[in-house]
């Protein structure tokens, strides 16, 4: 975090006397972690806040492979909201926001509600790009949102265990998130009996987690040939039908499930609302404001960070958490906001299937079961701190 002078404390509403209403929009990773701040250090009295969620528990991605492979169950990797929120005096609101207007200060709910507020901060996340497939594309099953893709992966787990033959599965999308899934797929139909199990993983570009170095390439492509994953690169899902997927490469290939890793892409009513975005976005300044409606602050996936464009990941919402629960203290006090200072390398961890992982920070890549256990002890240790006991 960047530190700005301060000038002497001024309650916001000190003059009016009335208290004034921020919102909490999501309970992804930065806001998680701002509760956790705000609980230790709350803002003016005169501040009330209430948090938005459609689900009482953030799944913690970094830790969804481990819950694929079947490692943890998805009990394990569970945020629960209403603990920290109850110990940030935060109220809990158990709903979806469907639109926002931030012109009016409102946002609209699934339920048929409308909320105002002062001050808005977004931390809602993202979806997955859809991919252009005519008639069929609600056969693709996102890895996000998580639940529902869980309860599917279950349901094929169970149908295959009645089954004569091998499950085969096709994952879209080699980034890393997708290269995570197969190979988390694939170590699963192993250890539950299915050696001969076929996973495929498609994408249209021409190599695997492209943005990524040659080194981390190389091993990630080591490890999907140890799996025996089928790589179809320079491929595009045509068509779904029940129990297979047309390639544009003319093949056909059997499929019990399709799961669709192929990029996040930003929720609809973001795009459609008066806020700027950059590819459905927000835009945001170096204190997380919305570059065109000051009152609407964002974060993680959700943003765009205009002085660096980040990359969505779970890593920069987390380092937004303290700076959103910092500014909402300096806003309740009218003190100039703290700016955000992402640093731009950071460790990346990504698991194997089986109790290995490859890690790459600085240019150095290593590979190995500590570098598994390392990651499971950094994502168990973040789930650990932001997993309140519930209060009676
Ligand atoms: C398989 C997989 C593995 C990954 N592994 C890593 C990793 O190892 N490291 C890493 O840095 N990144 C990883 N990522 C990326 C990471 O998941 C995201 O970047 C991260 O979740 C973003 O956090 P966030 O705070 O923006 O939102 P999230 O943590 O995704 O939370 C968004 C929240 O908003 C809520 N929400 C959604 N819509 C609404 C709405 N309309 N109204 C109200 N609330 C709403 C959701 O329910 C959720 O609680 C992975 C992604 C995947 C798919």
């Amino acid at each position: 975090m960047a530190e700005h002078r301060q000038r002497p404390a001024i309650l916001v509403g000190a003059l009016t006397g009335r208290s004034h209403h921020v919102l909490l929009a999501g309970g992804g990773h930065a806001h998680a972690v701002a509760l956790r701040h705000l609980a230790k250090k709350p803002p003016s009295p005169g501040v009330t806040l209430t948090l938005v969620a459609p689900s009482t528990h953030n799944l913690y991605s970094g830790a969804l492979p481990g819950v694929i492979a079947g490692h943890w169950t998805a009990d394990a990797i569970g945020v629960p909201l209403e603990p920290l929120c109850a110990a940030a005096g935060v109220s809990f609101v158990q709903d979806s926001i469907t639109s926002i207007d931030a012109g009016a200060n409102t946002v609209h709910l699934a339920s048929g509600n409308t909320l105002s507020f002062d001050l808005a901060s977004l931390d809602v996340g993202s979806g997955i790009r859809r991919l252009d497939i005519a008639g069929s594309d609600d056969r693709l099953v996102p890895i996000r949102p998580i639940e529902p893709f869980l309860l599917k992966w279950q349901k094929t787990i169970d149908k295959a265990r009645g089954a004569d033959t091998p499950p085969s599965i096709v994952v879209v999308g080699a980034g890393l998130a997708g290269i995570e899934v197969a190979l988390a797929i694939k170590f699963r139909l192993e250890e539950e009996g299915f050696p001969d199990a076929r996973v495929h993983l498609v994408d249209a570009g021409s190599s695997i987690a492209s943005s990524n170095s040659p080194t981390l390439r190389r091993k990630l492509k080591r490890a999907l040939d140890r799996a025996n994953i089928t790589l179809c690169l320079h491929a595009r899902v045509q068509s779904i039908d029940a129990g297979s997927v047309s390639l544009s490469t003319g093949e056909t290939l059997k499929s019990a499930l399709v799961v669709n890793c192929a990029g996040s892409a930003p929720h609809g009513w973001i795009g459609e609302s008066a806020l700027a975005t950059t590819q459905g976005r927000i835009d945001v300044d170096p204190c997380l404001r919305s570059t065109s409606h000051p009152n609407v602050w964002a974060a993680g996936d959700t943003s765009y960070f205009t002085a660096d464009p980040l990359e969505p990941a779970g890593v920069f919402a987390v380092r937004a958490g303290p700076v959103i629960a910092e500014n909402i203290r300096r806003w309740s006090q009218e003190f100039p906001l703290t700016q955000f200072d992402p640093q731009s390398d950071y460790l990346k961890l990504v698991s194997l299937g089986e109790k290995k992982a490859i890690a790459e920070k600085f240019g150095i890549t290593v590979e190995g079961g500590w570098v598994w256990k390392l990651k499971k002890a950094i994502d168990f240790s973040f789930l650990r701190e932001h997993s309140l006991p519930a209060r009676n």
